[in-house]
């Protein structure tokens, strides 16, 4: 084996992960590869006038553009051009034309960080970004962000308690009924919906109160079990999603959401269900009847914390998304995060099985595994064994296994 393949064993994005970790940041990277978000990052949390004019319509996006001040996502952006989400560094990156393709993108990154390389041709004499910003939370913000949490904890009931009946209602209209087997996920009688309220540039965000809505709450657990954040759902009270922007939010997370999830039920036996979202992870719990944890997102799948101590087995419930027009794979982004986790788990010595819908066209969003449970009927099936068979017919392949040879 060369020498090159010897060092570079890890996959690309885990080596460039941590060349932008040793090079302070996505924040300071960002600005060593180009200067188009330069008035951005020069305050981190503060709206400027968006880069990417083109992308708006009136107005060009004066004041709408600003980096998150939240330590778990260092590096994204949000602005009104984009989804709720906001773009990451990568995305903005090829936005700006730094690389055509993800892939490209992570290898100039790479050039441009690696100590060995003898490329490095970037913006070097840009100083670094003052990260006076975005250093660790202060406890003060930590205070804040804990009492916000607790101040919703507080009024949270479980599925059966009687005011519940919208948090039953969508679950029901969905055909993915709840049981006492649900864990992590309450129900909130009235949360209020805040939205972005337009601002000048260089304001603080400034924001508006939309309504006050019954709410699906479900708890982020770290990895020693605090509740690091919650994932909100706004709907109403016949049980169907309020008319908001964005019916699904988090809050402001604590220290320890980077690997979080949310526990969707937990039962006896050794095997774990993962999946995205709440919902999907609950029709994979009625279908399989095992314990179940769901990640924020796709993005977020990799880092998913799982205990050797609880668990032998994982069976990664994966999205078939359409490929990124921005990235060099054939692969959507859910699939291909939920690959990374599998092979992460994998090297940690759980058993893996990997189940990805068949037959979804290439170009657009097709069916996921609650789609999949609810429009086969998989749960007027007799027995989660029969369940699961079936279900590994609408898997590609049959659902790919990677098992460790534990025969003694
Ligand atoms: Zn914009």
């Amino acid at each position: 084996m060369s020498r090159d393949e010897t060092k570079y064993e890890k996959s690309l994005s885990e080596t460039v992960e941590e060349l932008v970790k040793s090079a302070g940041g996505w924040l300071n990277v960002i600005g060593r590869m180009t200067s188009t978000f330069d008035s951005a990052l020069g305050r981190a949390g503060k709206l400027v006038d968006c880069p990417f004019a083109n992308r708006h319509k009136k107005g060009g996006g004066r004041g709408k553009f600003r980096f998150t001040d939240d330590l778990n996502f260092e590096g994204r952006a949000i602005c009104t051009c984009m989804q709720a989400r906001g773009m990451s560094p990568v995305e903005l990156l090829i936005e700006d034309g730094v690389a055509t393709n993800w892939t490209k993108c992570m290898v100039k990154i790479f050039n441009a960080l690696n100590p060995d390389s003898c490329h490095r041709h970037v913006r070097r004499e840009v100083a670094p970004v003052v990260r006076t910003f975005y250093r660790e939370l202060t406890q003060e913000q930590i205070v804040v962000r804990k009492e916000k949490l607790t101040l919703i904890a507080r009024d949270l009931v479980d599925f059966n308690h009687p005011t519940a009946e919208p948090l039953r209602l969508y679950f029901a209209l969905r055909g993915i009924p709840v049981n006492g087997n649900l864990k992590d996920v309450k129900f909130h009688p009235g949360l209020k919906y805040w939205a972005d309220a337009d601002v000048q540039d260089g304001e603080k965000e400034k924001k508006v109160l939309v309504g006050i809505f019954p709410a699906i709450v479900s708890a982020f657990r770290s990895k020693d079990g605090r509740v690091v954040n919650f994932h909100r759902i706004f709907i109403n009270r016949d049980g169907t999603k309020a008319k908001v922007e964005e019916v699904k939010k988090i809050c402001s997370s604590m220290p320890g959401f980077s690997g979080s999830s949310i526990t969707i039920a937990k039962t006896e036996g050794r095997t774990l269900n993962v999946t995205e979202g709440v919902e999907k992870g609950w029709a994979v719990h009625l279908a399989t009847g095992e314990s179940v944890k769901a990640a924020y997102s796709c993005s977020s799948l990799p880092k998913l914390y799982v205990d050797k101590a609880e668990y032998d087995h994982v069976v990664i419930w994966s999205d078939c998304d359409p490929a990124n027009p921005n990235r060099n794979r054939q692969s959507g982004d859910g699939q291909y995060f939920a690959w990374e986790l599998a092979r992460r788990l994998f090297t940690e010595g759980f058993d893996v099985t990997f189940m990805m819908p068949a037959g979804n066209p290439i170009d657009v969003k097709g069916r996921d595994w609650e789609d999949v449970i609810v429009q086969e009927g998989v749960l007027d099936l007799e027995g989660s064994y029969y369940r699961f068979q079936t279900l590994k017919q609408y898997a590609v392949k049959g659902g790919v296994e990677r098992l460790h040879n534990r025969a003694a």
